[in-house]
Parts: structure tokens; C-alpha cells; sequence
């Protein structure tokens, strides 16, 4: 399984659209891996997490082609991570040509996905060359080869917002943004399941934040539940992700990607960037 992220920062991008703070004028300076779109990720060729604004640069950028994509599974509905007026270019022959046969793209989220997608588009979804299926949590769900299973998080009550559980060919992935330190109920259901590729929440930075995002602290508090659960393997290589400029300005200095890759190293993470394979 080969996990290609196409976007890793918050909302407003790392820089922030219009921010002037430290961070993101050291990153407009710097360049490269300091530079972070809204997150995404590309499973292999054909599967994808979410539909960031920057969805379309962003697989541009690492060499994975839109075209390719069969399957996008939605985390939740906020607008980084959801940009249905994107999917609208879909739609054959107006904005696309494709083959007459070539199937719809397959949409998956929560019921709020669901309203945003009828929302923009009513009923007819298959004339803008789209299909929506509900998937409800702790329930797998089989797309073109891959078995999925969505589990709550706490992120944006009341909405139900998913992380998700992917295994094909018996590589699991656990891509988990956004959300805290994970619900009871989804430790649960996830004890005993040993994992490959853990990618977690890293919004808040340095901050100790523990509810809605995660920072660097409660990281290590997923990843220690996880290893008293059983679900670590020797191999397990865990990701931090989803990054703000607000949690990588702290009051001494500034986390750039090479200060969080020294710093996590020593607690076995690293820092996700834009264009970053994790294969296994
Ligand atoms: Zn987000
Ligand atoms: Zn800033
Ligand atoms: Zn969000």
C-alpha cells in the first residue's frame, strides 16, 4: 500500500492565505516542505481521502492523476476537506472527455456530506458523472478492493465526523484528521487490530490540546492507547499531520520541518509534508 499525501496543513494553508505572522513569512522565505496546502491523501493510484480546495494542485504536484481516482472518502464536511464544487467538473462531456463506459466516481461520507453533495448538485447525481453511498461508523464497506471502515471522532459535534480505518491486501491504514484524541468507543473498536500506517491529527502543534485537534503531546497519548491496545507492530509507522501555523509558532521559535522531524524522531513519528510516500 503505497499512502501519497497531496496536502498536508489546516484550513487556511501553511502560508496562511493572508497571514503575516512569523511561521508563515519564514515559510513564504523558505520554501519546500514548509510550504503546505490544504490536506488530502492518494491510497495507491485509485483511492482518495477527501477533496481539499487544493485537491486538484495537489495531485498535480505529486504525480497522481484525478483521472485515476475511483473511490474519495470523506472525513467530514468543513470546506479544507470538503470542496464538492470541484467534484461539478466531472461532469462528461461538458468539462470532461471520458470513456462512454468509464464508471462514476464513488463518493462515501456521513450524512453531512451527503446534504452538501444533493445540496450542490439535487438529485440526479450520475449526470455530473458522481454516485453517493451514506456509510454509517463501525461498519466496513468494500470499494474497489479496499475494505473501509469509518469510525466516530470528536471534531465538529453534532456532525459525526469519520476517520478511517483502510486495509487491502493485509496493509492496514489508520488515517485519522481531523479529531482529538479518539472517542472510547473507536479504541475500542480498534483494539487487538494491528496497524501499518498511522497518520494523526498534529493541528495544534505544541500545543497539550486534546479535544476537536490533537497537538504533538496527545500524539504520543494516541500512539501509547494504541500500544496498550495491540494494535502497534515493531513496524508501525506513525505520521503527524494536519498542521496550522498557530501550533507550529511557539513562544521560543518556530517548528519547521526539520525541528518537529529531530524532535519526533526520538518518539517514533515524523512529520507528514506535502508530496510524502509512506509505503508498506
Ligand atoms: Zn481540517
Ligand atoms: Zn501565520
Ligand atoms: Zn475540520
Amino acid at each position: 500500500m503505497k499512502l501519497t499525501y497531496i496536502g498536508t496543513a489546516a484550513a487556511e494553508a501553511i502560508p496562511a492565505l493572508f497571514c503575516e505572522c512569523s511561521f508563515c513569512e519564514n515559510a513564504r522565505r523558505a520554501g519546500g516542505r514548509e510550504l503546505r496546502k490544504r490536506s488530502g491523501a492518494v491510497v495507491n493510484d485509485d483511492l482518495m481521502i477527501d477533496f481539499s480546495p487544493d485537491a486538484y494542485l495537489g495531485t498535480l504536484a505529486a504525480g497522481k492523476k484525478l483521472t485515476d481516482i475511483k473511490s474519495v472518502i470523506f472525513t467530514h464536511s468543513h470546506s479544507d476537506h470538503f470542496c464538492p464544487a470541484e467534484l461539478g467538473y466531472r461532469r462528461a462531456p461538458a468539462f470532461c472527455i471520458v470513456p462512454e463506459d468509464k464508471p462514476l466516481l464513488q463518493l462515501y461520507g456521513n450524512r453531512n456530506i451527503e446534504e452538501g453533495i444533493k445540496g450542490t448538485f439535487g438529485e440526479d447525481l450520475a449526470f455530473h458523472g458522481l454516485r453517493f453511498t451514506f456509510v454509517p461508523p463501525y461498519t466496513p464497506f468494500e470499494t474497489e478492493g479496499y475494505t473501509v471502515t469509518p469510525l466516530s471522532v470528536v471534531h465538529c459535534l453534532p456532525e459525526d465526523a469519520y476517520i478511517y480505518l483502510i486495509e487491502k491486501d493485509g496493509v492496514r491504514l489508520l488515517y485519522a484528521n481531523d479529531t482529538g484524541v479518539f472517542p472510547e468507543k473507536t479504541f475500542e473498536y480498534l483494539k487487538g487490530i494491528k496497524l501499518d500506517i498511522v497518520s494523526l491529527d498534529c493541528t495544534m502543534g505544541f500545543s497539550k490540546n486534546e479535544v476537536g485537534h490533537m497537538g504533538f503531546p496527545a500524539n504520543l497519548k494516541v500512539k501509547r492507547i494504541l500500544e496498550e491496545n495491540g494494535c502497534v507492530k515493531d513496524d508501525t509507522v506513525f505520521i503527524s499531520h494536519h498542521f496550522s501555523h498557530n501550533g507550529l509558532r511557539t513562544p521560543d521559535g518556530l517548528w519547521t520541518y526539520e525541528y518537529f522531524t529531530e524532535m519526533a524522531r526520538e518518539h517514533g513519528f515524523i512529520m507528514s509534508y506535502d508530496g510524502l510516500v509512506v509505503e508498506k
